[in-house]
C-alpha cells in the first residue's frame, strides 16, 4: 500500500491526492482522503478504484476542505482481497474522548488475528476485516490521556510491519516499525510538511525531501514543526529488500541510495554472475528495464527492448485474481516482432514468483521467431511468501519453492535461467562485502526463509518455518 498526509498546507485534499497518485504503484485497488478543518470537523471519501479517476473531480474535491489530510491507496495483502469491501478501505477513523483520529497502514500485522480475537473479546466493534483496524480498537483502549500517547500503546501491542500516517484535529503523526520494514519519509512542503512512501511522491508536490523516518521513530507533526519520540526497544533495522528489487518506483531514493541505480546494479552482478552469449538484452516492462540497463552495460550486449508494454495497465500482480492476472499479461505485454525474429535473446525480469508471467513471454518471444532465449533475474528465487506487505502467494504457488533451478527451465521452457545471488543483490543495494548471514541487514524471508518478526497468526494456521 502507499500513504501520503500534509499538514499546514491550503487544501490539503489536493496535495494529498497528488501524493497518492504517484503512489498508485504500491496499491491499485482503493483509495482513501480523510481530512479536518475548523468548520467542517472529518470529512472522508473512499472509492475503488485509481486515483486520477475519484479524485480529480471538483464534486468530490469539495467535499474535503481543510488544512490537514492523509490518504491511502490500497493493494490488498489482508482482508478482503480485490475491489469486494469499501469497508476495508483506508484510512480508516476513531471517534476518542478526546477527539477524532484517522490512520492509513502500509504493512501487514503478523498477530492481527489474535489481537482481533481478544478486541472482540474485550467488546471492540469492527467495523471491516483489515488488519489495520486493530490499531484504531487497541487506541480506544488505552488509557493515555492523548492520541499521539495512544498510539505509542497500540503499536506496542501490534507485530509485524508497519508504516503508518495517522492524523488528529491538528497533528499529522508518522510510525515506522522497530525494524523499519516498510519505507516512510518526510518532507517539506512550502510553510508545512508532509509525509509519504516513498520520495516520488514529494516530488511531485513540489516538498523537499528532509530526511526518512527512522525504524521504530514517530514524529508528531503541527503547524509548528516536527517532534520526534522513540516509542519501541532499538533493533537492527531490516528494510524490506524487495522495495529495492520491485515494490518502489524507480525515481524514489531508499536508504539514502536511488531505487533506479541499486536496479542497475543488479543487472551489473548478474551479468557478472550469469553472463550468456546472445545478440540482445530485452527488459520485460518496466519492472526489469533497470537491471537489463545494467546487464547491457556489463555484458557489452546491445540493450533493445524487444517487449512493448501498453501503458494503459497496471501492475499485474498487484491484481488479486488468478484469472485477472493470467488475461493481464497479454493485455499488457507485446512482442516487437521485427526485432527479436532470428535473434538470441536475453530476458531481463525483476523476479519469478509463480511463473505464470514468465512462460507467457517466453512463449510471445518464441513465436516471434527469436532463435534463443535466456532468463536472467534481478532477485534470488523466490520460495518464502511474505508476512509484512507484499502479496506473495503461499509456498505451494510459488514456483521456486517446488522446482530446482533447472527444473524450473524446463517448465519454463527456456534455453537458460539464471537469478542473481543474494549477495549479489545485498551489494548491489549498498553492502559492498555482501549479506552478513549473522545480521543481515535487510529483511529477505521470502528468498531466504528467515523471518526477522515472527508470523504469529500464520504459524497458528498451521505455516512451518
Ligand atoms: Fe520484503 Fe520479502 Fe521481507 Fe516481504 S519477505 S518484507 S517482500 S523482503
Ligand atoms: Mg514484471
Amino acid at each position: 500500500c502507499g500513504i501520503f498526509g500534509v499538514v499546514g498546507v491550503a487544501d490539503a485534499a489536493n496535495f494529498v491526492a497528488l501524493g497518492l497518485h504517484a503512489l498508485q504503484h504500491r496499491g491499485q485497488e482503493a483509495g482513501g482522503i480523510v481530512v479536518h478543518d475548523h468548520e467542517h470537523g472529518f470529512n472522508s471519501a473512499r472509492r475503488f478504484g485509481y486515483v486520477r479517476d475519484n479524485f480529480t473531480s471538483h464534486s468530490v474535491m469539495q467535499t474535503l476542505p481543510g488544512p490537514i489530510g492523509i490518504g491511502h491507496v490500497r493493494y490488498s495483502t489482508s482482508g478482503s482481497k480485490g475491489a469486494t469491501a469499501i469497508r476495508d478501505v483506508q484510512p480508516f477513523f476513531g471517534e476518542f474522548s478526546m477527539g477524532g483520529a484517522a490512520i492509513a497502514h502500509n504493512g501487514n500485522i503478523t498477530n492481527a488475528d489474535a489481537l482481533r480475537r481478544d478486541l472482540i473479546e474485550r467488546g471492540s466493534i469492527f467495523q471491516s476485516s483489515s488488519d489495520s483496524e486493530c490499531i484504531i480498537h487497541l487506541m480506544a483502549r488505552s488509557m493515555q490521556r492523548n492520541i499521539p500517547e495512544r498510539m505509542k500503546d497500540a503499536l506496542r501491542s501490534v507485530e509485524g510491519a508497519f508504516s503508518v500516517v495517522a492524523m488528529t484535529r491538528t497533528k499529522l503523526i508518522g510510525v515506522r516499525d522497530p525494524l523499519g520494514v516498510r519505507p516512510l519519509v518526510l518532507g517539506k512542503l512550502g510553510d508545512g510538511w508532509a509525509l509519504s512512501s516513498e520520495t516520488c511522491a514529494l516530488d511531485i508536490v513540489g516538498a523537499d525531501f528532509i530526511r526518512e523516518i527512522e525504524p521504530g521513530e514517530m514524529v508528531v507533526i503541527t503547524e509548528d514543526g516536527v517532534e520526534s519520540y522513540h516509542p519501541f526497544e532499538k533493533k537492527p533495522s531490516r528494510f524490506c529488500i524487495f522495495e529495492h528489487v520491485y515494490f518502489s518506483r524507480p525515481d524514489s531514493i531508499l536508504g539514502g541510495r536511488s531505487v533506479y541505480e541499486t536496479r542497475h546494479q543488479i543487472g551489473v552482478e548478474l551479468a557478472r554472475e550469469a553472463p550468456v552469449d546472445a545478440d540482445l538484452v530485452c527488459p520485460v516492462p518496466d519492472s526489469g528495464t533497470p537491471a537489463a540497463i545494467g546487464y547491457s552495460k556489463e555484458s557489452g550486449i546491445p540493450y533493445a527492448m524487444g517487449i512493448i508494454r501498453n501503458q494503459y495497465m497496471g501492475r499485474t500482480f498487484i491484481e488479486p485474481s488468478e484469472q485477472i492476472r493470467n488475461m493481464g499479461v497479454r493485455l499488457k505485454l507485446n512482442v516487437n516482432r521485427a526485432l527479436i525474429k532470428g535473434k538470441r535473446v536475453i530476458l531481463v525480469d525483476d523476479s519469478v514468483v509463480r511463473g505464470t508471467t514468465s512462460r507467457k513471454i517466453k512463449q510471445m518471444i518464441l513465436d516471434a521467431g527469436a532463435a534463443e532465449v535466456h532468463f536472467r533475474i534481478a532477485s534470488p528465487p523466490t520460495m518464502w511468501p511474505c508476512f509484512y506487505g507484499v502479496d506473495t502467494p503461499e509456498r505451494d504457488k510459488l514456483l521456486a519453492a517446488n522446482m530446482n533451478e533447472e527444473e524450473m527451465r524446463v517448465h519454463l521452457g527456456v534455453d537458460s535461467l539464471k537469478f542473481v545471488t543474494l549477495d549479489g543483490l545485498y551489494r548491489a543495494a549498498g553492502v559492498p562485502e555482501g549479506r552478513d548471514a549473522k545480521a543481515p541487514k535487510y529483511c529477505d524471508a521470502c528468498f531466504s526463509g528467515e523471518y526477522p518478526v515472527r508470523p504469529t497468526d500464520m504459524m497458528a494456521k498451521g505455516f512451518t518455518l
